[in-house]
């Protein structure tokens, strides 16, 4: 990744560390399938610049879907909650400027196409298969097995699986990324694991 881009990468707003960034950049950089990426959860756009610019340069879009409204986590009186995220408008969180706002200085409108809903609406309607899927969604126990169940069926063989926030000792965490999506998706003997770093893992079809 480009040192300009990586920098501004790392600036930008979120809760995605660098050293994990650097990992999603690199396993979508490699990736041997046709087809392209789509993430779940963009928040303010940090892991769609490591995203996008993996895409950018293999000649594939990222779909940054997120109803921007925030988690669970990040509304009011939650441990990510972020108030000047506030729409006083609507007395809503509305992360959809600062998405729109990053993606438009990382220069990476051509790649990363944003699609705001609600993901299992989004998800029963979507048909293209996918060569990878980033879920960094809802973090309770049903946005994360909705999340698992809706989207991980659209993975194409050899396609990659990333999943955030994957906590196997709770004392580190909220349990539903690992228990209701990497755990169920190692378990049904579909994949394996090709990358752990933080609490992120990557996971690769085999089946
Ligand atoms: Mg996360």
């Amino acid at each position: 990744m480009k040192a300009d881009r990586r920098e501004y990468a790392q600036n930008t707003r979120g809760f995605l560390p660098p050293d994990e960034g650097d990992v999603l950049y690199e396993a979508a950089s490699r990736l041997e399938v046709q087809g392209p990426l789509l993430e779940v959860g963009s928040y303010c756009g940090k892991s769609a610049v490591y995203l996008g610019t993996a895409a950018e340069e293999q000649g594939r879009i990222l779909y940054a879907l997120d109803h921007h409204r925030g988690s669970e986590e990040n509304q009011a009186g939650w441990e990510h909650h972020e108030p000047d995220l506030i729409d006083s408008a609507t007395g809503k969180l509305d992360t959809l400027p600062i998405f729109r706002r990053v993606i438009h200085d990382a220069g990476l409108e051509h790649v990363v196409v944003a699609i705001v809903g609600d993901s299992v609406n989004v998800a029963k309607h979507w048909e293209t298969p996918l060569a990878f899927l980033f879920i960094d969604g809802g973090h309770g126990v049903q946005p994360a097995r909705d999340d698992y169940s809706w989207w991980v069926p659209k993975v194409k063989q050899d396609g990659f699986l990333a999943i955030h926030d994957v906590f196997p000792d709770p004392k580190d965490g909220g349990r539903p990324p690992y228990e209701c999506i990497y755990l169920p998706a190692m378990q049904s003997g579909n994949w394996v694991e090709e990358i752990a770093q933080g609490s992120l893992r990557i996971l690769r079809r085999i089946s």
